[in-house]
């Protein structure tokens, strides 16, 4: 079987060494560098905490598979099973906490709850006015910088073609084959992935299919380096948007931080997303509710990343509607870095085997048009 992937961010490059690793033939085409859109700019938080419950499947295999990745992949991607907390300074947020800690249970998350003493104990520094806090104990993080090329690199050597720097130009199906034209030559193959992450849209839009996504940049920062104390992921349940910060601490000392501030629009062509130096004051503000002594730190750099929003916050999975042959896996709307492995992986069993073992229904593209369909009813 001969597949040709468009786009080579983590879904893209997961896909294509899954697909290889299966044995398909694939050439992986990006029109910049593998991984370099909104994979590179993530916060790298690898969390299951908070997913919308139809997501936590296929969250759980991306998580087997991120503990694989340096053995699979041939070298250290930095996952960190450090855990993840979610501290709560107030009523509504312990409810909200609590009713998703037991919504969660049966799909097979399971949260601890920390008293104020505990998270005292355990985590010194962290939200001294935080009423309790939830801890998934085996997420964590990984390098958001090091985990698509790493995969390419690992396509390659199973065969799979690595196409950077390659300007497409049209995409056609032609009888029962695609055929893609770029810069760089053109490509036939009897399936299509797109993975185009924000872009996405618009490759699914050339098949009759159309999606009603944003464009959108979270905006990040990083701080100068410090000793490494802060172990797990930080982040808050809280109801109020203007708090919902989160932190993380890098081996090397740095903390990287984002949320709680407004997400920028970007424009799709370039797609290049630049954080609003306006809003960092606000957003600095959040963060030391969760970490006080962030205060006294240097900021050294702030970023942002074009990222695919659809309207209802889930990414589009499967087969395409209307055109056999075309699979996406695009629209992780700002949580695709946890579930990029395992979205590769179920793509590429989806691909090669006609099924999935992973649900994906929830995530499919006829969402949209079934909407429309039963509108146009009415
Ligand atoms: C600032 C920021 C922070 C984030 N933090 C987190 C986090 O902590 N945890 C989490 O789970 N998720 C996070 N996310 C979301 C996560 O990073 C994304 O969901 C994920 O990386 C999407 O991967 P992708 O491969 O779909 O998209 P991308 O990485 O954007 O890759 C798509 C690729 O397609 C290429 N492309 C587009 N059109 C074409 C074309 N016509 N031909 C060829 N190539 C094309 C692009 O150049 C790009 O490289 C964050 C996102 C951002 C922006």
């Amino acid at each position: 079987m001969d597949v040709i992937v468009l786009g080579g961010g983590l879904m893209g490059s997961a896909s294509a060494y899954f697909l290889a690793r299966r044995g398909a033939r694939v050439s992986l085409i990006e029109r910049n560098l593998v991984g370099s859109g909104a994979t590179v700019a993530s916060f790298g938080n690898i969390r299951r905490t908070g997913r919308h419950l139809a997501q936590l499947p296929l969250a759980h295999r991306s998580l087997s598979l991120w503990g694989e990745a340096d053995k699979m992949l041939g070298r250290d991607v930095e996952f960190r099973a450090t855990g993840h907390i979610r501290l709560i300074f107030d009523e509504d947020g312990l409810a909200d906490m609590r009713a998703y800690a037991e919504a969660a249970r049966p799909w097979g998350l399971e949260l601890e709850e920390l008293t104020p003493r505990e998270i005292r104990a355990r985590f010194p520094g962290l939200g001294p006015d935080a009423i309790a806090a939830s801890l998934s104990p085996y997420d964590g993080s990984g390098n958001p910088r090091l985990i698509a090329p790493a995969f390419a690199e690992a396509a390659r050597k199973l065969g799979a073609e690595i196409i950077e720097d390659a300007e497409v130009e049209t995409i056609r199906r032609t009888g029962s084959s695609f055929l893609v034209t770029t810069s760089k030559g053109t490509f036939a193959a009897e399936c299509l992935l797109n993975t185009a992450g924000a872009w996405g849209a618009r490759i699914a839009a050339q098949f009759g299919e159309a999606v009603p996504l944003d464009a959108r940049g979270p905006q990040m920062g990083v701080t100068e380096p410090l000793p490494h104390r802060i172990l797990p992921v930080v982040g808050i349940w809280t109801r109020d948007k203007n708090y919902g910060a989160y932190l993380r601490q890098v081996e090397r000392g740095n903390i990287v931080f984002g949320g709680a501030a407004e997400r920028v629009s970007v424009d799709l062509d370039p797609g290049h997303a630049a954080a609003d130096p306006m809003r960092l004051p606000a957003q600095l503000r959040a963060v030391a509710r969760l970490l006080p002594s962030i205060a006294q730190v240097a900021i050294i750099r702030t970023w942002s990343g074009c990222e695919g929003y659809v309207r209802d916050m889930l990414p589009v999975m499967g087969r395409s509607g209307t055109t056999p042959g075309l699979f996406h896996a695009f629209g992780f709307s700002g949580h695709g870095f946890q579930l990029g492995p395992g979205a590769g992986d179920a793509m590429a069993e989806l691909i090669t085997t006609g099924r999935c073992e992973t649900p994906l229904d929830d995530f499919s593209i006829d969402r949209f048009h079934r909407v429309s369909a039963n509108q146009s009813k009415k």
